[in-house]
C-alpha cells in the first residue's frame, strides 16, 4: 500500500520504474506522467508532505510536495518522472530487477533513482524535526521532450534559494551543462530536367558545398570555444532532405543543424553564425541561394563554482566519503529553467547518463543508497 510505503530508495525506485510513464510526446500512444504522479503523491502524503497535484496538460501531471518551515524561501529538489521509448530494450522496462548490486529498468538511471533519493531524503530530513527551511519536492513531467512540467511549476513565480536536479551525475557536483539550438538550413535551387545543366540550380550539391563550410567552421571555430567542464562546442547536421527523383535537378534541400552551446552562447548567437556562413557562400557563388531560421533552443547552466549550494552539496558529500567531484554534463538538463528564473541550480543524483536512453539501463544501488544520504544533510544544512 502506497501510504504505508517504507522510507527506502531503493524499494521506491523500483516501485517507480514498474509504473510506465513513457512520454507521448517521444512515443505516441504513451500513457504520460499521470499513474506514476499518483502513486508517488499517495507515497508523499503518507510521510507527511502537502502534496499538490499540477495538471500541465491531459495525462501529464507534476507532483509538487512541501514540508518544513514556510517563512524562508525553500529548497527544490526537482527530478523528471517520464521516461523515453523501450522498443530495443534487451530486458523487461517496467519488471524492475536487482542484479550485482544493480538495479534494472527503463528510467532506473534516467531518473527514478534520484527521483526516489531526493523524496526519501526530504522524507528522513523531515522525521529529524529541524528543517530550517520548507523544502519543495517536484516530480514532474515532460523533461525528456520540451520541459513543459519545469516551466509550469516556475510559472508559478517560485522563489527558492536554490534547485538541486538529481539527475544520474554518477554522485558528483554538476554545476554546469551545454545548452543548444535546432537550426533549419533550407537551400532553394531550380527544378530543371536532368539534362538542362544551362536552367537548373543543384539544391543538393549547393548543400553540399554548406556541409563542408560547416566542416571547416567546426574545425577552425568551434574546437576553439572550450569550457573547464564541458569540453569544447559542437555542431552536427542530422539530417538532410533533398530531391524528387533521377532525373530532374533538386529545387530544394533541407538540413537539421544542431549546436550544443555552451555558457556565453545563445540560440540567436548559434543563428547568427549560421546566416554568417550561408551570407559569405552566396558571396563567393551568387547562385547559391539558402535561409536559416531557428527551431527551439534551450540555455546552458553555468553556476559559480563558488556559489554556496555548490560548496553545501561538495561539503556534504565528503562528510558522506565521497570525493565531492566537480564535474559537467554534456547534456541538457531542467536545471538550466531553474537558473534562468534566477533559481541557483545543480545536479546531483545516483547512475550513470551514459546508459541514459539506452538498450540497457540499470543504477547501482549503492549510490542510491549513498545520493539519498548526501541529499538528506543538504535538506537539513541548508
Ligand atoms: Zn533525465
Amino acid at each position: 500500500m502506497p501510504a504505508h510505503h517504507p522510507l527506502d530508495p531503493v524499494a521506491l525506485t523500483e516501485a517507480l520504474v514498474a509504473i510506465d510513464s513513457r512520454n507521448p510526446d517521444l512515443v505516441p500512444g504513451a500513457p504520460g506522467e499521470r499513474a506514476c504522479a499518483e502513486f508517488l503523491a499517495e507515497v508523499l502524503d503518507g510521510w507527511g508532505f502537502a502534496v499538490a497535484l499540477q495538471d500541465v496538460a491531459p495525462g501529464r501531471t507534476n507532483v509538487v510536495a512541501r514540508i518544513g518551515p514556510a517563512h524562508e524561501a525553500p529548497l527544490v529538489l526537482n527530478g523528471h518522472l517520464d521516461v523515453v521509448g523501450t522498443d530495443d530494450m534487451t530486458h523487461a522496462p517496467f519488471l524492475p530487477h536487482r542484479r550485482g548490486g544493480n538495479l534494472y529498468g527503463r528510467g532506473s538511471t534516467d531518473m527514478k533513482g534520484g527521483v526516489a533519493a531526493m523524496c526519501v531524503a526530504a522524507a528522513r530530513a523531515a522525521e529529524r524535526g529541524t528543517l530550517r527551511r520548507e523544502l519543495i519536492l517536484a516530480a514532474v513531467c515532460d523533461e525528456e521532450f520540451a520541459s513543459i512540467g519545469t516551466r509550469a511549476l516556475l510559472d508559478q513565480d517560485l522563489h527558492a534559494v536554490g534547485a538541486i536536479i538529481t539527475e544520474p551525475t554518477r554522485l558528483a557536483v554538476v554545476p554546469a551543462h551545454k545548452g543548444f539550438a535546432w537550426l533549419t538550413v533550407t537551400v532553394q535551387g531550380r527544378a530543371a530536367h536532368g539534362s538542362r545543366y544551362d536552367v537548373g540550380i543543384d539544391a543538393n550539391r549547393h548543400a553540399g558545398l554548406f556541409l563542408a563550410a560547416l566542416d571547416r567552421f567546426e574545425h577552425d571555430v568551434l574546437t576553439r570555444r572550450t569550457h573547464p567542464l564541458l569540453g569544447r562546442a559542437s555542431v552536427h547536421a542530422a539530417e538532410v532532405h533533398g530531391g524528387t527523383g533521377w532525373s530532374t535537378y533538386a529545387d530544394q534541400c533541407t538540413v537539421h543543424l544542431e549546436r550544443r552551446t555552451l555558457p556565453g552562447e545563445s540560440g540567436p548567437d548559434a543563428l547568427a553564425e549560421m546566416q554568417a556562413l550561408l551570407d559569405a557562400l552566396h558571396a563567393e557563388r551568387p547562385t547559391f541561394s539558402a535561409t536559416v531560421a531557428l527551431g527551439g533552443a534551450q540555455p546552458p547552466l553555468d553556476l559559480a563554482a563558488d556559489a554556496p549550494l555548490v560548496h553545501q552539496m561538495v561539503a556534504a558529500c565528503r562528510a558522506h566519503g565521497l570525493p565531492g567531484a566537480i564535474d559537467g554534463l554534456s547534456c541538457w538538463t531542467d536545471a538550466a529553467l531553474f537558473a534562468q528564473a534566477g533559481i541557483p541550480a545543480l545536479c546531483f543524483g545516483p547512475g550513470d547518463i551514459a546508459r541514459a536512453h539506452s538498450a540497457t539501463e540499470w543504477v547501482e544501488v549503492e549510490q542510491i543508497e549513498r545520493a539519498t544520504a548526501v541529499l538528506e544533510s543538504v535538506c537539513l544544512a541548508s
